[in-house]
């Protein structure tokens, strides 16, 4: 039987990877709920805290939340922390990756390098709170490639695939992606604390 975790997002994409990396033991929903943070942390790990604390205090059940970002180095990080309204508030996934573009012009393929960081917090009440990190590094592309997976991945050329992620499997992204990462820390620890009882009814 699998745990109910309520996903701290609205992001398809991102919900539909987290539950790829968590497996079939976890069944993953995106909170249904209107109420979800706003973005003012200075920090993805702020954030991501208080994506699932609000969450959190409307459910008895798991909660994780996923903060993640591009920092590219030759814009001095940006856009980082504020890469989902890079293109400003109500921009969407291909706006934010047609002004990083804009941004980097014509600039050659080694002064385009890039990291994608993500930061996972899972919590439940009275069960305290986990985070883990992932990162992983790449080059921006200067076209986009590939049609899979979401946000900034038709642009982002992973160091260790060779290939844009939205060219790679779901699996091969996976097994190098800031967020599989992150994953992989958030599960062994959650292994190591002994402070999460994985069965549904365990409160
Ligand atoms: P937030 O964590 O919801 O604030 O948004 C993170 C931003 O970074 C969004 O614009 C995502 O599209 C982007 N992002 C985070 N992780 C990935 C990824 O794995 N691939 C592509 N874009 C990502």
């Amino acid at each position: 039987m699998s745990v109910r975790v309520w996903v701290a997002s609205r992001n398809a994409g991102k919900v539909a990877e987290l539950q790829h990396l968590l497996g079939a033991s976890f069944d993953l929903r995106a909170w249904p709920g209107e109420q979800l943070a706003e973005e003012t942390g200075a920090s993805y790990l702020e954030n991501a805290m208080a994506k699932a604390q609000v969450v959190r205090g409307q459910t008895l059940d798991w909660v994780l939340a996923d903060d993640s970002g591009l920092e590219v180095a030759a814009l001095g990080g940006q856009p980082g922390i504020h890469s989902a309204r890079y293109a400003g508030a109500a921009a969407g996934d291909l706006e934010n990756r047609t002004k990083l573009l804009a941004e980097l012009g014509a600039l050659p393929g080694a002064s385009r390098l890039a990291t994608f960081v993500a930061v996972l917090v899972l919590l439940r009440v009275g069960h305290g709170a986990l985070a883990a990190t992932g990162s992983c590094s790449g080059t921006i592309a200067e076209a986009e490639r590939g049609v899979g997976g979401f946000g900034y991945d038709p642009l982002f050329i992973s160091d260790e695939l060779g290939i844009t992620f939205a060219e790679a499997t779901e699996s091969a992204k996976a097994a190098v992606s800031h967020r599989g990462r992150a994953a992989r820390r958030l599960m062994a620890e959650l292994q190591r604390s002994g402070r999460f009882d994985p069965r549904p009814d365990a409160r």
